[in-house]
């Protein structure tokens, strides 16, 4: 069984449309793929469709935009309710604020001389229902002004570079009651990755864990060897599930194609239980599409 945990389709800032991505997770090789869009379910009804059709393994997920002291966490969500309203407020929340900022960045970029429109943002962020950073330098590409995503961050779009704006992120604590009230499952992507490796310590991991978080990803990129292992040993000491993943985007980050990072299958049933069990209290939440 190969289980990919964390994806991303055209309708946040990856590239493959959702079923176009089922597709390439079965051609990969995959078994199970969980679509983990950013702060968005609109891929899920076409995702779930296709893997139906293909008779791959589907958790349709959402990588939630959080807060914790200051600091950016990213939160993977599992199987909850979409219409849960708590959910939904929160997540039109997230996405006014990625719209709202949109503006604020372009001007930052004239004033540096980058002439820009929202209309060739736009253009590049095409079906995308969470428009991010990623989608301006994609229109920056396309201007001719950087070669790639990487390039357009490290100049312009990273924190301290010149055009960087903050936007609103949920609080992580909120949250994690909010999904589990949705009858879903908990799951911090990255945590010792970029940023919010002072944030998370493994007391703050630890406290997470006794407020119903239910696993950490520790296969992932943005950790190195030594990283993974310690993060599968505080996994194993705080009873969290540890899950892996390549955080897919196709030709938006080509650090790590699908499969690259994989979740153990005993894994993978300890977040279904996790689900399942989210479900029974709630009476929300959703089911998987199994293999
Ligand atoms: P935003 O959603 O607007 O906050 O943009 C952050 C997203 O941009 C992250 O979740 C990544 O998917 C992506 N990202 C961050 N750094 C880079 C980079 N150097 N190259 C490509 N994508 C990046
Ligand atoms: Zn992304
Ligand atoms: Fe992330
Ligand atoms: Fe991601």
């Amino acid at each position: 069984m190969r289980i990919d945990l964390h994806t991303h389709s055209d309708r946040s800032d990856g590239s493959d449309p959702p079923a176009q991505l089922v597709a390439n997770a079965a051609a990969a090789g995959l078994d199970v793929l969980a679509l983990t869009d950013h702060d968005t379910t609109a891929g899920w009804t076409e995702a779930t469709a296709a893997a139906q059709d293909t008779g791959l393994g589907l958790l349709p997920g959402l990588e939630i935009s959080t807060t914790h002291d200051g600091a950016g966490v990213h939160l993977l969500a599992y199987l909850p309710d979409p219409d849960h309203e708590p959910l939904r407020h929160e997540l039109q929340r997230i996405l006014d604020g990625r719209a709202s900022r949109l503006p604020s960045t372009l001007e930052r970029l004239r004033e540096v001389g980058i002439e820009i429109t929202a209309d060739d943002v736009r253009r590049a962020a095409g079906p995308a229902a969470a428009t991010g950073r990623p989608h301006v330098a994609d229109a920056l590409i396309d201007l001719g002004v950087v070669a790639n995503r990487d390039e357009a961050f490290e100049r312009f779009l990273s924190p301290g570079r010149p055009a960087y704006v903050d936007r609103y992120a949920a609080e992580l604590v909120a949250m994690l009651d909010i999904v589990s009230d949705a009858g879903g499952a908990t799951v911090i992507a990255h945590p010792w990755g970029r940023t919010a490796r002072e944030t998370l310590t493994s007391d703050v991991l630890t406290e997470l864990a006794h407020h119903g978080l239910d696993g950490i990803e520790a296969d992932h990129q943005d950790h190195d060897d030594a990283t993974r292992a310690e993060l599968h040993e505080l996994a194993d000491q705080l009873g969290l599930i540890a899950t892996g993943s390549s955080d897919y985007h196709g030709e938006g980050k080509m650090d790590c194609s699908l499969g690259c990072n994989t979740t153990a299958p005993e894994q993978l049933e300890r977040l279904l239980d996790a689900a399942a069990k989210a479900r029974t209290a709630t009476g929300r939440g959703i089911e998987p599409v199994l293999p």
